[in-house]
């Protein structure tokens, strides 16, 4: 069987690797549609601390099981799943407090490796974030299971109301997906952005307005406003400077997301005032409880949320290097990869 592998930084090969075996309540799927995330784009690029090489690449996918393990009831062989690549432990102190985005084992039990032919899903993913997948949804829109699981989770946190105007800084694949999110919650959405082509798909996604990142988007807020800002503002872009002028966006008592994750070992200073007088909230967000699983699941098995608009291409396991560095140069939203 074939599955892609980042050797080392800058380095992405496919290898031939031997059919797995299931273990006892897990399940062994056989990927049908698999999609690129900025977070690979990262590590092939600059790698990853969590990610020792050589590693296993790819973290979004659907797919049909293959072999079930010892103990599995509910799965059989040939069943249409979507799933995502981790699962809170539910015993640790985070798990405790219902904080379970935040398990203290989730990310070390996490599973990579969608992009390749099979991938094992162990217990406790299968028993809390697996789902059938049904019929009607195709497993291309199948494969945003993840990346939607923690947009939802930033829905969560942020709570937005409907007749709300929300910026969202960036119009990558979470940016997108937060739009899509906030249309269907009847948000009035600014996009910030500074790719034309990016912008664009923004618009066709009901975007009432988008706006270049350069000088003035600022003053065109504040001017779509009446001057007073944004309700909300999320952050999807990870750039520092994004992050500390954000608020400037917003109106007294808004509320600030920050969902992009930045290079480590950077901070960025918040006026003080702002902050106090005017009661800015501001949020981190991490990753995605089962609940938010359940409920990003649901929408795309309802068909409210069609998230294949951000697909710009497909391609093999042998084009997943290629697939990654156009991401990383702007080229393109997501791709998809069929093994
Ligand atoms: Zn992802
Ligand atoms: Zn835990």
């Amino acid at each position: 069987l074939k599955t892609v592998v980042l050797e080392k930084v800058g380095r992405v090969a496919t290898h031939e690797v031997a059919e797995p075996t299931p273990p006892k309540g897990g399940i062994v799927v056989e990927i049908k549609a698999a999609l690129t995330c900025g977070t690979d784009v990262k590590a092939m690029l600059r790698g990853h601390p969590k990610m020792p090489m050589p590693s296993p690449l790819g973290h979004e996918f659907s797919g049909v099981v293959s072999a079930v393990g010892a103990g599995v009831t509910n799965l059989a062989v040939g069943d249409p799943i979507m799933a995502v690549h981790s699962a809170p432990c539910g015993e640790c102190f985070y798990c405790r407090k219902d904080l379970t985005n935040l398990c203290e084992s989730a990310m070390d039990t996490k599973v990579l490796g969608a992009f390749a032919e099979k991938i094992v899903l162990p217990e406790h993913i299968v028993r809390q974030n697996l789902l059938p997948k049904p019929e009607s949804l195709d497993f291309a829109a199948a494969a945003f299971l993840e990346p939607l699981a923690c947009v939802m989770h930033g829905i969560h946190l942020a709570k937005p109301h409907s007749e709300e105007t929300v910026v969202v800084f960036g119009a990558g694949p979470i940016g997108l997906l937060f739009l899509m999110m906030l249309r269907l919650e009847g948000c009035r959405v600014i996009v910030i952005e500074p790719s034309r082509m990016r912008r664009a798909v923004a618009e066709k996604l009901g975007a009432a307005h988008t706006i270049g990142s350069g000088e003035g988007a600022l003053e065109s807020v504040l001017e779509l406003t009446e001057g007073y800002g944004a309700d909300l503002a999320i952050e999807c872009t990870g750039v520092t400077q994004v992050w500390s002028g954000a608020i400037d966006y917003l109106r007294r008592g808004g509320a600030l997301l920050l969902f992009g994750g930045t290079p480590s070992d950077t901070q960025v200073c918040f006026d003080t005032n702002r902050l106090h007088y005017d009661q800015i909230f501001v949020m981190g967000c991490f990753h995605f409880r089962p609940v938010d699983v359940q409920h990003a699941a649901q929408l795309l098995i309802d068909g409210k949320l069609d998230p294949t608009p951000l697909i710009s291409g497909e391609t093999d396991l042998a084009g997943v290097e290629e697939a990654l560095r156009k991401v990383s140069r702007g080229e393109g939203v997501k791709y998809l990869v069929r093994p």
